[in-house]
């Protein structure tokens, strides 16, 4: 029974709570410090912490389908106000856009969504359709439309995210930097968008400053 399952983790974690308390009562009384903004899917199968190795107190994390970033004159504000909180309150220095393989919500464009039963995915997609729009444009042979559309989503949802004046700022100042990241959930791999070259390299070659 899952919920056996996350209680028993629980009691795992209670104790480790009790052995590394030292890290958490400073969590607790000095605040957040995270340094990185973490823009995921919520897919359960994409855990940032986990394949990033980040602690708690890392990584400010927004997740919601497709990884989404709406843009700032949308009116959309839950992903908008993580931002802003993020980039703003928290002085974060590093924005991650982490697109993944087999995501369902990309998958989902291609889908004709009954309006009655799913207004709101139908209406959230929305902010990911000029990404496939732009692949079929390109003529990409058919078989290659779902993974180009979720590599050019992610760099769609980078260029949602400079529309907020707060990114903008940060950016041109030398204070933020953003990274569009694709994790292969076939793999465990990270490839990152190389603005330079234009091209997806694999993380550990890649360099700060891409998307
Ligand atoms: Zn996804």
């Amino acid at each position: 029974m899952p919920t056996k399952k996350l209680i028993d983790g629980y009691r795992r974690f209670r104790e480790k709570y009790r052995s590394d308390h030292a890290v958490f009562d400073r969590l607790a009384e000095e605040g957040q410090d995270p340094k990185v903004l973490w823009i995921g899917c919520s897919d359960s199968r994409v855990v940032p912490e986990l394949i990033t190795g980040a602690d708690p107190g890392e990584l400010f994390d927004v997740r919601n389908i497709a990884n989404i970033v709406p843009p700032a004159s949308s009116g959309a504000c839950a992903t908008g106000a993580a931002v802003e909180y993020a980039v703003i309150h928290l002085s974060v220095h590093h924005i991650v856009v982490c697109g993944h393989t087999e995501c369902g919500g990309i998958a989902a464009l291609a889908a004709d969504l009954e309006p009655e039963k799913q207004p709101h995915i139908r209406s959230w997609l929305e902010f990911a359709r000029p990404a496939r729009e732009q692949v079929l444009a390109s003529g990409t042979a058919e078989e290659d439309i779902y993974p180009e559309t979720i590599k050019a989503n992610v760099l769609q949802q980078i260029a949602n995210l400079r529309s907020y004046p707060c990114v903008a700022d940060g950016e041109r100042e030398g204070t933020l930097t953003i990274h569009g990241w694709l994790y292969d959930l076939h793999t465990g791999t990270i490839q990152a968008y190389d603005r330079e070259s234009e091209r997806w390299e694999p993380i550990a070659r890649h360099t700060p400053g891409a998307g």
